[in-house]
């Protein structure tokens, strides 16, 4: 297949400073949970994403030195030398698969507790840390032989950045991220010298950076200058207006304007809570201010979107991490005509979660993202199957569709068998208020399946395990998913509650279409994702007067991983959920609801209210534990092994069962079914020369 005409204007090259990219698609600074811990892991990440078509890929966040130090999150460093061979591997890997190697040179400032280095973090003014957890550390306002200092360090980082083999160098300004940015917003800066002050005075310290950055790297490399359009607090912060005037007096400094909202859990917002390109109405009038060329993310996956961007001038190049990650192929694709092979990104932030639990991140749409190199998993490709081989594939959810589609890939003849609708949890997940994009998971897999001429795809067969043995399959795995309990145990209740004869609804009922019988419901939510406030959501908006009742401290506060309990608090608040946290269920009966402070012990009784127990999963397991009563009927049957995947073996994210159907298929061996192999690690090098372990050694260092 060749390139729809169409599409050309995004393979134009496109000059930035004294580099030229290849094409448009531009892979800008993101995080992934592995950074200078896993660093040949990482490298493999990003060579991946240059083997798909991306004309420029860059690093995430590297911090410059100890004072800007981010743990306990795991970027990467630029501290010293020390950290050149990581970064120089991972500019080799981008440019040896054809890309532009991009570095993100950053100091976190307010954002940097230090924890690491114990240094004391510096910024505009003395002013508690702005970092995620509230750490007791405060910033230092940095004096003019500070900013002096750092004008150095700065430019030495980007010497070094150079050495390690990067053509763009980046001068971090964005998200709250970056020192200059603390600069910028007036209300982090009230400096009364000639850093603070007026929009040219607060813009000082990033024009003096991008002017050294230039001095010392701009004759061989671009010096692109990330920087946030809006903090979306008002005039108090960085807005629309004042972004176009800080950009219009810097307009021609940088050779690229990296255009993003602050903080980043603006920037990076799922669909749940933005659709599309929803950055838009804030980068539109930035265009003319400057010659330079303008990326900008939006989590864009529709080729014809990206085209008119282009065309209508508003972006030059098409910014991309999620869908950089959710298909590092993308570009590939568009070029060959392939875009209903495009795997596109649902929007749900689980590759955020990854940072934010300091883990190599995972992607619910592909499941080899962060372990490229680690189990040598590829987004697009997998070792075919040496023998022929026949394998049963029971249940069309996530797991199953995955497992189903990568056997076939390997060119194996894959039965997929499914009782009812083809997607499982996800269609299901997906009629759900904010949740429509999810649907991808399903569309992307049985597209797929569906063109691929070893699977076929058996709907409307509930199989039983007579059915099983019956049909001669050496290899099943069984992918049927799992059922919400509804007796109140989960983390809190290890037994079930008393619920008598109460109004009782699990989340499958809800989904399933039934409703509380009460114009009152509490939703006990113990679970903690967004399950508890998509319920509250939906429930509400149908006139059902809603109190969510949890444990946490705050509704769905697992979602501080993926961005988002701020906006579900938010929301559900504003459409008039109660929330009532820090209480666990006690009980049912009747017609009354019974739930307890988790502190004091002290009862709150409901009256004229039903329940809804958003709590735990339980496996539907039966299917593989009647064929493991019959294990003795196996061998005539032929049958060699049956294998729980997905929820089916434990319930978990949408993400962990598409990544079990992923291993199902590549750990796959036809003479024995699946074989569990191993994950490379990478062991940090023990350090060299003295340590001291006596006071003897110490007083002689
Ligand atoms: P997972 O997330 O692990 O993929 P899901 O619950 O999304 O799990 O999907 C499980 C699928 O398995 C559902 O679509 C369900 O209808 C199907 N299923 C369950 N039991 C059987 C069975 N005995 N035969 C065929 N399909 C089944
Ligand atoms: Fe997109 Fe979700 Fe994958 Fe992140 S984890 S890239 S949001 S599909």
């Amino acid at each position: 297949m060749s390139r729809d005409p169409r599409y050309d204007i995004l393979f134009e090259p496109v000059k930035i400073g004294p580099v030229t990219t290849k094409n448009r698609f531009y892979q800008v600074p993101h995080c992934n949970g592995m950074g200078y811990r896993d660093a040949t892991a990482l490298a493999t990440m990003r060579a991946i994403k240059a083997e798909g078509g991306w004309g420029v890929v860059c690093t995430e966040q590297v911090e410059i030195h100890p004072t800007g130090d981010i743990a306990p999150f795991i970027e990467l460093r630029i501290w010293d030398d020390q950290d050149l061979p990581m970064l120089a591997r991972i500019a080799e890997a981008v440019k040896v698969k054809g890309a532009l190697a991009g570095l993100q040179l950053a100091h976190n400032s307010m954002n940097a507790p230090n924890l690491y280095s114990r240094e004391i973090p510096l910024g505009p003014m003395d002013l508690p840390v702005y970092s995620y957890f509230s750490d007791p550390v405060q910033v230092r306002g940095m004096d003019k032989q500070d900013i002096r200092d750092f004008r150095k360090w700065h430019r030495d980082a980007a010497l070094r950045a150079k050495r390690a083999g990067f053509d763009l160098i980046y001068v971090y300004a964005g998200k709250l991220f970056g020192l200059p940015m603390y600069f910028l917003s007036r209300r982090f800066n009230q400096r009364s010298d000639e850093y603070g002050g007026s929009l040219e005075n607060r813009a000082r310290f990033l024009k003096e950076l991008i002017e050294d950055t230039k001095d010392a790297v701009g004759d061989s490399c671009a010096v692109p200058c990330r920087i946030s359009v809006d903090e979306m607090v008002g005039e108090e912060g960085i807005h629309a207006a004042e972004a176009q005037d800080i950009i219009g007096h810097l307009a021609e400094l940088p050779d690229l304007w990296d255009l993003t909202l602050s903080g980043w859990e603006n920037d990076s917002q799922t669909s749940r809570f933005a659709e599309e390109g929803y950055q838009l109405p804030f980068i539109k009038g930035i265009k003319p201010l400057t010659s330079k060329p303008i990326v900008s993310v939006g989590r864009y996956t529709s080729p014809d979107l990206m085209v008119k961007l282009v065309r209508d001038g508003v972006i030059d190049l098409i910014g991309a991490a999620r869908p950089s990650i959710a298909d590092p192929f993308l570009p590939q694709k568009i070029a060959q005509g392939r875009i209903e092979d495009i795997r596109e990104c649902i929007g749900c932030n689980m590759c955020v979660a990854g940072d934010f639990t300091m883990t190599p991140s995972r992607c619910t749409q592909n499941p080899s993202f962060g372990d490229e190199w680690r189990r040598g998993w590829h987004p697009e490709v997998i070792r075919p199957v040496e023998t022929s081989a026949r394998v049963l594939v029971v249940g069309a959810g996530p797991a199953g569709l995955e497992a189903a589609m990568m056997l076939g890939r390997r060119g194996a003849e894959v039965a997929l068998a499914e009782q009812g609708e083809p997607g499982g949890r996800v269609m299901r997940e997906a009629r759900l208020p904010g949740l429509s994009a999810w649907k991808r998971v399903a569309d992307y897999r049985l597209g797929q399946i569906q063109a691929a001429p070893g699977i076929t795809l058996y709907r409307d067969s509930a199989l039983t395990a007579e059915d099983i043995l019956g049909f001669g399959f050496a290899h099943v795995a069984i992918a049927t998913g799992s059922a919400w309990r509804k007796d109140g145990v989960g983390r809190r209740l290890l037994r079930p509650a008393p619920l008598g004869d109460a109004d009782v609804l699990s989340p499958d009922e809800l989904m399933a279409g039934q409703r509380p019988r009460h114009r009152n419901v509490v939703i006990y939510d113990d679970d903690h994702y967004y399950m508890g406030g998509v319920l509250a959501e939906l429930l509400v908006r149908e006139g059902f007067g809603v109190s969510v009742v949890t444990p946490a401290a705050e509704v769905s506060t697992w979602m501080r991983m993926t961005m988002e309990q701020l906006f579900v608090q938010h929301r559900l608040v504003n459409l008039g959920v109660r929330i009532v946290s820090h209480h666990h269920l006690v009980g049912a009966d009747g017609s009354r609801v019974t739930y307890a402070c988790g502190f004091t012990g002290r009862e709150t009784v409901v009256d004229d209210c039903s329940l809804v127990t958003v709590t735990a999963r339980l496996p539907h397991n039966g299917l593989a534990r009647a064929l493991a009563a019959r294990r003795q009927d196996w061998a005539a049957a032929g049958l060699g092994s049956v294998t729980l995947i997905g929820d089916a073996l434990a319930p978990g994210t949408i993400a962990a069962a598409v990544w079990a159907g992923r291993r199902y298929a590549e750990e796959f061996d036809p003479e024995q079914g699946p074989v569990a192999a191993t994950m490379r690690r990478e062991v940090t090098g023990l350090a060299q020369g003295p340590f001291y372990w006596d006071a003897a050694t110490a007083a002689a260092k």
